[in-house]
């Protein structure tokens, strides 16, 4: 059978901004001679994320992520359905997962990288398995929950960078739900902060492309900030921190304005910065989802009960076809986002 995947054509090279002609679009012959434990499936979506500018380079940076080679089928989280299994764990018709979904519209696959998974949990959209249902969701809850120290009536403020993405906008609606007073997200354009404030339930929303964080930080926190969901580093994170409250956490979640650098991660911090974190007792530990995922199962019920009742609003921006997913990838880490970036095959 005739199937089509993407595969890694060039690198973005040093510092490099990533374009879509990084990405090659291939067909290929797939003979589906299954092997024991070996399942046929077809894919359904495709997830690109953030971390998957690491795997661009040579050296990703992370002992957690390997890179991707040039001219090899890419990989990433997917959803999809079994055709065929040689596995006694998965019949044909069974809605999968794996974070190593090829990118490819069907696959050969070993069944001990699937998972099955129930789409009712989901309430019947595929798709939020890549997202609010899935490594997304559980790294807003997850990240919230370990590193977050919110206290229900504790008048908490907390500040979410990168509020309008698949994680921020899950973070900043579990910070009020977790009993957090004021919730301020800032984001990267005027239609974005207007979603948080009225469909997504935060106080307040700022657009760092066209206003002065710091300013407006301030008229919207009055009473400063205790908690920091940071999905973004850079000098948007400079900024909230200098408003922290004496014993604050930061959720040291992402540094997505420092991916197309080449600098370690966490990227360092500035003097001016690492002097008010020390002087006002802030923690700020580096928090990775998969160090947590005996707490995955349960996270997942919880974030599914939000959902289908209605507390936590699920925001996607949906492009269709394989052969768009390298353009896809580049306008996620440009903001061309709202909610979680998802390919549809
Ligand atoms: P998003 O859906 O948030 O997409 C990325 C967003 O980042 C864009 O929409 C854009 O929004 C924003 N952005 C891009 N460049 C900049 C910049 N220079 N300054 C400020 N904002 C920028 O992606 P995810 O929700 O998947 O990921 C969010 C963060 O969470 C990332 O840092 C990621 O690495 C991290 N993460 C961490 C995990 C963990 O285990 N710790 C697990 C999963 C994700 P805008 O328009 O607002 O600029």
């Amino acid at each position: 059978m005739q199937v089509q995947r993407v595969v890694l054509n060039s690198r973005p090279g040093t510092n490099g901004v990533p374009v879509p002609e990084n990405f090659r679009l291939e067909e290929i012959t797939l003979v589906p001679d299954l092997k024991d434990g070996e399942v046929l499936v077809r894919t359904l979506y495709l997830s690109v994320d953030p971390y998957m500018r690491c795997r661009m380079n040579e050296d990703s940076g992370a002992e957690y992520l390997t890179s991707w080679q040039l001219s090899e089928c890419l990989d990433g989280g997917g959803v999809g359905v079994v055709q065929t299994s040689r596995c006694r764990t998965f019949t044909e018709g069974d809605v999968v997962t794996s974070f190593n979904w090829p990118w490819q519209t069907q696959a050969i696959v070993k069944g001990n990288a699937l998972k099955k998974v129930d789409p009712q949990l989901a309430d019947g959209h595929l798709s939020y398995f890549l997202g609010a249902v899935g490594l997304t969701g559980l790294t807003a809850l997850l990240g919230i929950r370990e590193k977050g120290n919110v206290t229900k009536g504790a008048d908490q403020t907390m500040v979410v960078s990168g509020a309008a993405g698949a994680c921020g906008s899950l973070a900043g609606q579990i910070g009020r739900l977790d009993g957090c007073a004021r919730v301020v997200g800032i984001c990267g354009s005027d239609e974005k902060c207007k979603t948080l404030k009225e469909d997504l339930g935060f106080s307040a929303a700022v657009n760092y492309r066209r206003e002065d964080v710091a300013v407006r930080l301030k008229e919207s926190c009055p009473d400063g900030v205790d908690v920091y969901f940071d999905n973004v580093g850079g000098p948007i994170s400079d900024a909230v921190i200098s408003q922290m409250n004496h014993c604050g956490h930061v959720v040291l979640c992402g540094q997505i304005s420092q991916y197309n650098k080449d600098v370690p991660y966490p990227p360092p911090l500035s003097e001016q910065t690492e002097e008010i974190l020390q002087s006002r007792s802030i923690t700020r530990e580096r928090f990775v989802v998969l160090s947590y995922m005996s707490k995955a199962e349960a996270g997942l019920c919880e974030l599914s009960q939000w959902i289908k009742s209605g507390q936590i609003k699920v925001l996607e921006t949906v492009v269709s076809g394989i052969e768009n997913i390298g353009g896809a990838f580049c306008s996620m880490m440009a903001g061309g986002n709202i909610g979680k970036q998802i390919v549809k095959i």
